[in-house]
């Protein structure tokens, strides 16, 4: 039976965060494909400006090309309207069978603001949610979660946190670093760096 990851993000831009901890969550999960979804317009971030999703999906591709774990999936930029995931599962779901094993990946931050995701009770029921949590992670309290999504998969949600290496690397610093004039070196893998330079990204 095929055991899927999806990853979704803002990806913007994608860095050695993202990738070290979606591999290490993919090897202790035994998976064999894990799928990097940018989305479009994350419901989370609307006021945000970003930079265009092509931009986005084009330095995911470049940072993991050759690596077979990895795709890069424009199913959320394809699609008009905010990214939500639970329309991403359902898309994942019709393509890849009723058999495959879905898990949508999720860092520590993010777990605390699943409540407030878009029809979170359906999707927590059509997918599993790994969460991949850092050193010093607190998890947010059982009842909360379970407020809701029920008893039953809050305990579920709060099982599948997965530790992963800890990467002090965030978008946010990648963006500050560039408009500050200083390197963006190392945080992201060359090609994206590069990438960045010759688009003149985060200026
Ligand atoms: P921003 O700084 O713009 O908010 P970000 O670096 O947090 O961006 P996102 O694209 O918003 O990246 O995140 C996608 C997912 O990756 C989220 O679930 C987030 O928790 C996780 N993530 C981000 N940075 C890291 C990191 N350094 N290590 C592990 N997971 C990370």
């Amino acid at each position: 039976m095929a055991r899927i990851g999806l990853y979704g993000g803002t990806f913007d831009p994608i860095h050695h965060g993202h990738l070290i901890s979606a591999r290490s969550l993919a090897e202790q999960l035994d998976l064999e494909r894990v799928y990097l979804i940018p989305a479009a317009r994350p419901p989370h971030k609307p006021n945000n400006v970003m930079t265009p999703v092509e931009d986005r999906l084009e330095m995911a591709r470049r940072a993991v090309a050759g690596d077979s774990l990895f795709e890069v999936s424009d199913i959320e930029a394809r699609r008009d309207g905010p990214s939500y995931t639970i329309d991403t599962v359902q898309r994942a779901r019709e393509s890849f069978g009723k058999d495959a094993e879905l898990f949508w990946f999720i860092g520590g931050d993010s777990l605390p603001e699943l409540p407030g995701w878009h029809r979170v009770r359906e999707l927590v029921e059509r997918v599993t949610i790994v969460t991949a949590t850092r050193t010093g992670w607190r998890h947010p309290t059982a009842s909360r979660l379970a407020e809701a999504v029920g008893d039953e998969a809050a305990r579920r949600l709060l099982s599948n946190c997965v530790a992963t290496p800890s990467i002090g690397i965030s978008a946010t610093e990648i963006r500050r670093r560039r408009s500050e004039g200083r390197s963006v070196r190392y945080l992201t893998p060359q090609v994206v760096v590069e990438y960045i330079e010759a688009h003149g990204l985060y200026q």
